[in-house]
């Protein structure tokens, strides 16, 4: 069984100190590959550095989160920009993110749009897939991202509404859900109504989960198994048929073969 964690910050300072540790659970709990989202510039460089040293499990995606859009240094998104471009042709970035929109941030709303337009103009040049944070913007984004011509669509730890789930289908794109799988009723109808070949599974690590199982113990790959069989019991299917769709679902999503 290959389990797949599409979604976690592997070069956030918060796992620094923790990589080989991470890096091990992974193994030892079949989670095949990482996809290392970015938040900034610096994190953007760590992400490389990662998916360097662990060819074939983690891969990058870079981009500027929009929590960051107010800090940036001077050139920092023409910088990112150039990186992400630089990469692409030596195909060592596989997507573009986290990049998004945030309504609980509406003070930086001008300056979260213009990052976000950039990043997908530029999603769009490069033929990379984008992964997509939309909190509160989900239903806004849905509508806003069929007026580019983007390869793939991942909306990660997608929410509500469930109007804009059905939108997000119909135009092919793809979700993830993370550990609220094993306890958040919410969640739990999203993954009910979600049909499998849109699912992927996240763990969006370092955030920490609270609640059980996983009372705020350092977020691991491994809680990808709570995640895929939350999805089993949610869909009344097994888990290795979860874990079997979702490793096809990301191999075709990010055009990579699993090693
Ligand atoms: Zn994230």
């Amino acid at each position: 069984m290959k389990l797949i964690d599409a979604h976690i910050h592997l070069s956030d300072a918060e796992y620094t100190a923790h990589t080989a540790e991470l890096m091990a659970d992974a193994k030892n709990s079949n989670v095949a590959a990482l996809v290392s989202n970015s938040m900034d510039l610096e994190t953007s460089i760590g992400t490389l550095k990662l998916a360097e040293k662990y060819p074939g499990t983690v891969y990058a995606a870079l981009g500027i989160h929009p929590w960051n859009v107010n800090v940036l240094n001077e050139n920092e998104l023409e910088e990112a920009l150039k990186l992400i471009s630089e990469q692409a042709q030596k195909k060592t970035v596989i997507a573009i993110g986290e990049i998004g929109l945030d309504s609980k941030y509406d003070t930086t709303w001008d300056k979260q749009l213009i990052v976000f337009e950039k990043m997908l103009k530029l999603a769009e040049t490069l033929g990379l897939p984008v992964i997509v944070h939309s909190r509160g913007t989900t239903a806004q984004i849905v509508q806003m991202l069929p007026s580019y011509k983007l390869k793939h669509v991942l909306l990660h730890w997608f929410s509500y509404p469930l109007t804009a789930l059905s939108d997000a289908v119909s135009h092919g794109y793809f979700i993830t859900e993370g550990p609220p799988a094993a306890y958040s009723n919410g969640i739990r109808e999203v993954i009910a109504q979600v049909p499998l070949t849109n699912l992927m599974t996240e763990t969006d690590g370092p955030v920490k989960y609270w609640k059980q199982p996983f009372n705020g113990q350092l977020t691991m790959p491994s809680f990808i198994r709570n995640v895929v069989e939350a999805v089993a019991e949610i869909k009344k299917t097994s888990v290795d048929e979860v874990a079997e769709q979702i490793a096809r679902n990301f191999e075709a999503f990010f055009e990579v073969k699993l090693t």
